[in-house]
């Protein structure tokens, strides 16, 4: 059987490189190519040794439309912009196209859901097994309790990330709404400064910090007179969301075109 190409786009950033680096070491999957922008100073290197490997006589390439037609599977954790290009190309070549991409505009998601009416399309703000179960239980125990428990999302990143609060966040804040019954869009605070009064009873906050070299943290706070549940998540590599989107990638091989999550992939 022909091994299963698995192509990176944007495969310089710290996500990309990560991504090469797991599925050189996967079982099953082999690395099929790999662009980035073209002024990338990776253009034209080997991508085996980008992984942190044995050259493979593979070289990065600014050309998505030829790495599209070359793989049976892209993963892109890259910009919004790109990923928007990156959606049609994969309807198009109808390979397994595995989303990371944060910070997504509601242009950027229309062309993910286009592409899925024709193709496979594995999305999520996060890959890590602990943050989507995480986003269950938050759902859980949302559902269990009312109002008089306040809720806050707070998360911290790295110094590098250009979207807050962060995709994880909001996807954590969706899955509280969820449990209480209610649209995130009518009840979130995505950020506080100044004279902003009262807390609203039912709203949903959200905190964000940044610094350093932080992998990516979350908790969600459930807040009430008298007592506070804290339900954290903390990765400390960022391999937990390559190795996720590896197993998406690999998992999507025979689905029906459509729009999946990690959830359905890990079958939570
Ligand atoms: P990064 O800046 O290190 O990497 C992005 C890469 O994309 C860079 O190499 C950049 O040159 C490249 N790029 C930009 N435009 C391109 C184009 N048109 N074609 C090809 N490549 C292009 O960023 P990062 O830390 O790796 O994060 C990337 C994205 O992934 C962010 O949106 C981040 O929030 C998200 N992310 C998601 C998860 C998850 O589990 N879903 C985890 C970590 C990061």
């Amino acid at each position: 059987m022909e091994p299963y190409r698995i192509g990176i786009v944007g495969c310089g950033g710290r996500m990309g490189r990560m991504n090469l680096a797991t599925i050189a070491a996967a079982e099953g999957c082999v690395i099929g190519g790999g662009t980035d922008r073209p002024d990338s100073p990776v253009i034209g290197s080997d991508l085996g040794l980008l992984a942190g490997g044995e050259a493979l006589g593979l070289t990065v390439g600014d050309d998505p439309v030829e790495l599209f037609a070359a793989v049976d599977a892209v993963i892109d954790f890259t910009t919004p912009a790109a990923c928007r290009r990156h959606a049609e190309l994969a309807a198009q070549a109808e390979v397994v196209y595995v989303v990371g991409t944060t910070g997504l505009a509601e242009a950027d998601q229309a062309a993910i859901d286009q592409a899925a009416i024709q193709t496979v399309v594995i999305q999520a703000a996060n890959m890590s097994l602990g943050v989507n179960l995480l986003q269950a239980v938050t759902e859980q125990v949302a559902r269990a309790l009312d109002a008089d428990y306040d809720i806050e999302v707070v998360e911290m990143h790295h110094r590098h990330k250009v979207d807050a609060p962060s995709g994880t966040a909001l996807m954590l804040g969706e899955a509280a709404a969820e449990g209480r019954g209610v649209a995130l869009n009518d009840v979130a605070c995505r950020a506080r400064d100044g004279q902003v009064g009262a807390r609203p009873r039912g709203e949903i906050g959200f905190a964000t910090l940044r610094g350093g070299d932080v992998a990516g943290e979350h908790s969600v706070i459930f807040a009430a007179e008298g007592e506070r549940i804290v339900l954290t998540h903390k990765a400390s590599s960022r391999e937990v969301f390559a190795q996720g989107a590896v197993k998406a990638a690999l998992w999507g091989r025979d689905k029906p075109s459509g729009l999946y999550s990690m959830r359905d992939v890990l079958g939570l």
